[in-house]
């Protein structure tokens, strides 16, 4: 695409700032007890002020109200006409449609969900009404990423109960062409390789032992409870102090799946990922080898070793077939 092209592109894309993507929704529930019990279930959050009485809905759940469900709205089965207007009132544009569309046709087919930010005004209790309107709120210049090159796209959702504001939420996504997909980047990199792990400093410690051929286990200092993936804090109870333990090797498969589609470069389908059980007690995840993809079974006994992936890369894994 041409610096005229993609300028053009860019003032076409500022156009759909401020355009709503729906206005006047309304929740498909009201705020209700099972749906804030099934939630904390699944978080396992067991705050008392989710529970009782005087429960509020716990502010992460923000989203979840103005969720469709699998049917969606009943307004989504009106006509797809630019804006319609249903028996409960919403109004739905198709300003995001439109936008997809004119992404699409500029080459930026592919689409990821970046992040996500809340801000909370006002609890949610059981028996308020949701209402919510959403308007793309901005969209970004043309940015280039490791995945590809495209826009970001903001949209800004208000949430009301019983008419006030009870929080914002903000979704962004990048809709962006593929890097991978340009000649350019084939030329590059005649051999794909394995993503490479994020080391920050709450987990680099973990890949200080894995280059040491060392599988490290956090232990919290104040109660002994071991954990894993690293982690700044014990879930146990909270001490930020810790030492390590190191990890015999023995472990037993969990739980796994065979991963067939989507196709990652590097990754040759169909490949067994497991949730490896550690003698010690707790699961990591990683690839079991050694036998099969369609061979590994859950409860079989298997054992650590390192594996050099490419020049730079050692990783983990879980070799079946070993009598332990
Ligand atoms: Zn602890």
């Amino acid at each position: 695409m041409s610096t005229d092209d993609s300028d053009a592109l860019y003032e076409a894309l500022k156009g759909f700032e401020g355009r709503p993507t729906s206005s006047a929704s309304v929740g498909r529930d009201p705020v209700n007890e099972p749906m804030i019990r099934h939630w904390c279930e699944a978080m396992g959050d067991t705050h008392p002020a989710y529970a009782g009485p005087d429960a509020i809905a716990p502010p992460t759940m923000l989203q979840a109200w103005t969720l469709g469900g699998l049917s969606g709205h009943p307004a989504d089965s009106a006509d797809s006409a630019d804006s319609a207007d249903s028996a409960d009132g919403t109004r739905r544009s198709s300003a995001y449609e439109e936008l997809s569309a004119l992404l699409d046709s500029a080459g930026c087919t592919s689409i990821v969900a970046t992040d996500c930010e809340q801000e909370y005004v006002r609890p949610l209790r059981p028996g308020d009404t949701v209402t919510f309107d959403a308007v793309i709120e901005s969209v970004s210049p043309r940015k280039t990423t490791r995945l590809g090159t495209g826009h970001f796209i903001t949209t800004r959702m208000e949430i009301r109960a019983d008419g006030e504001l009870a929080g914002t939420h903000r979704f962004r996504v990048l809709k962006y062409a593929p890097a991978a997909k340009t000649a350019e980047a084939r030329q590059g990199d005649p051999k794909p390789l394995r993503p490479r792990p994020v080391v920050n400093r709450d987990n680099a410690g973990f890949w200080a032992g894995v280059a040491e051929h060392r599988l490290l286990v956090q232990r919290c200092a104040e109660c002994a409870t071991l954990r894993f993936p690293w982690l700044p804090g014990c879930n146990a109870c909270g001490s930020r102090t810790w030492d390590t333990v190191e990890a015999s090797g023995a472990g037993t498969v969990y739980s796994y799946v065979v991963m067939h589609h989507p196709p990652f470069p590097a990754f040759a389908p169909p490949y067994a990922v497991g949730l490896i059980e550690l003698a010690e007690g707790v699961r990591m995840i990683g690839n079991v080898v050694g036998v099969p993809y369609d061979k590994v079974r859950i409860g079989m006994p298997v054992r650590l070793e390192f594996q050099r992936v490419d020049d730079d890369l050692e990783l983990p894994m879980w070799r079946a077939g070993v009598e332990d």
